[in-house]
């Protein structure tokens, strides 16, 4: 026999009945959107390599180590999978002009790619959903991606997501701070790592964002971005946390919070919770206001959030708040083959009437299987209720329905089986459909 073939490494299926927790998360998603006036944006899973190079910054975990890179095969056009798909927004807007009459906001979801070591909650291929308002300035939208994440989290009944803020400030004070920050950093050189050596004259701001524990104590103890801010950025982020504070919004500034991309200034936060480990992150992002002009693109201000759908489902799972799976209405049991001429277009009045039915499907020999596999099958579907095409009720313009499911999981209180009129269809479809 020839060899399995597998799955890449971190990269998972996702079947029934988890994907029926993804269509959730994704129908919840797509209605908090609507609520908040966010539209659809889909762009390319593949993208030119120098967009995430340029977008993203080259000293950063992503650029340096997490791509999968490769040449088109024809032109040898540097391409990647995308890491993350802020970046590809700007783009999309950027090249469709979709700014011209004003700002936008906009959502994506799907899945992106970093070559990480896969472990709980990190994976090659994951998912991200992400919303982005783009051409606005103004702290007021900055706290309205955090009031709509809360809003989420309150939606999903998930508990114990905590908020962290910090500004960034802009460039100029940012520079103020690295000076000091490599001077401090440069007198305790022997206790760095080696990404920390390796980046502290390219990016020593990044040596803030470390996952190396043995880092810590030095980077809390290092000079504080906060402290280098001037007026407008201070103005910026006081006026965030009033609105934040307006609408009950709990929080804590993180000073050392500074984000895994180059592209963001002012206002950056993540929600974080105890419950998955050390993946603890579920949702992050910041404004981005240089990254349009990054990009080689007319400028605009932004500012955006993604959150890892796998970590969502993981705290869902933890804390209980999963759906149950989607059952059909109906399990059609025919007894023999021979009645599948008249059962199957019963079955289709049935779901032009909205009911959910699921059909019994024969053997390889041809056969429908005994009446006990038959319920066997109908029971293990979910089904509340079992339709059986038996040859001498239809002969009568008649079928068996019978419930599968008592008021109670206890058998004895399942109401017996009864006859209904094929006639009758309209009236019985209304009560299976709204048990
Ligand atoms: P982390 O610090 O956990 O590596 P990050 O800062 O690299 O996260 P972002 O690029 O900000 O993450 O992505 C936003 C969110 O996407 C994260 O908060 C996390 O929930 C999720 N995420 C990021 N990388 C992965 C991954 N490899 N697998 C699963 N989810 C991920
Ligand atoms: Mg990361």
């Amino acid at each position: 026999m020839a060899d399995k073939i597998t799955a890449v490494k971190g990269m998972n299926d996702i079947a029934p009945p988890t994907s029926a927790h993804w269509e959730w998360l994704e129908d919840r998603l797509r209605a908090l959107m609507q609520r908040y006036g966010y539209r659809n944006l889909r762009t390319p899973v593949v993208e030119p390599t120098a967009l995430f190079i340029r977008g993203l910054g080259e000293v950063t975990d992503i650029v340096e180590k997490e791509m999968y890179s490769f040449e088109d095969r024809l032109n040898g056009e540097q391409l990647t999978l995308r890491p993350e798909n802020t970046a590809g927004v700007v783009r999309a807007v950027a090249e469709a002009n979709l700014l011209y009459d004003g700002g936008k906001r906009l959502y994506y979801m799907g899945p992106m790619f970093r070559h990480e070591r896969p472990q709980r909650g990190r994976y090659r291929q994951f998912h991200q959903f992400g919303a982005e308002a783009l051409g606005f300035a103004g702290p007021d939208v900055d706290a309205e991606l955090i009031v709509m994440a809360c809003d989420l989290w309150r939606d999903l009944g998930l508990k114990g997501i905590e908020l962290q803020l910090n500004s960034l400030g802009q460039p100029e004070e940012r520079l103020a701070h690295r000076k000091a920050l490599i001077a401090y950093l440069e007198a305790r050189f022997d206790q760095l790592d080696e990404d920390a050596r390796r980046r502290l004259h390219t990016n020593p701001l990044r040596i803030l964002d470390t996952k190396n524990p043995s880092l810590q104590t030095l980077v809390e103890a290092a000079p504080r971005l906060m402290d280098y801010l001037g007026d407008v950025s201070l103005a910026h982020f006081k006026r965030l946390r009033e609105l934040l504070d307006a609408q009950g919004v709990g929080y804590s500034i993180n000073p050392r919070l500074v984000r895994g991309m180059d592209y963001y200034n002012l206002s950056v936060f993540e929600f974080v919770t105890t419950e998955l480990g050390s993946q603890g992150t579920v949702c992050a992002g910041g404004r981005y206001d240089g990254l349009f002009a990054q990009l080689g693109a007319k400028p605009a201000p932004a500012v955006g959030w993604a959150l890892g759908m796998e970590r969502i489902l993981e705290l869902l799972k933890e804390q209980g708040r999963l759906p149950v799976a989607p059952v059909p209405d109906v399990y059609a049991v025919v007894p023999d083959a021979g009645a599948l001429v008249q059962a199957m277009p019963v079955l289709q009045a049935l779901r032009s009437r909205g009911v959910a039915v699921q059909m019994h499907a024969a053997g390889p020999d041809g056969t429908m299987g005994s009446m006990k596999s038959q319920f066997k099958k109908a029971d293990a579907s979910g089904a509340r209720h079992a339709l059986i095409f038996g040859a001498d009720e239809l002969s009568r313009g008649q079928v068996a329905l019978k419930p599968l499911r008592g008021e109670r999981a206890d058998v004895d209180t399942v109401p017996a089986q009864r006859l209904v009129a094929l006639a009758d269809v309209d009236q019985w479809a209304v009560s299976l459909c709204h048990p």
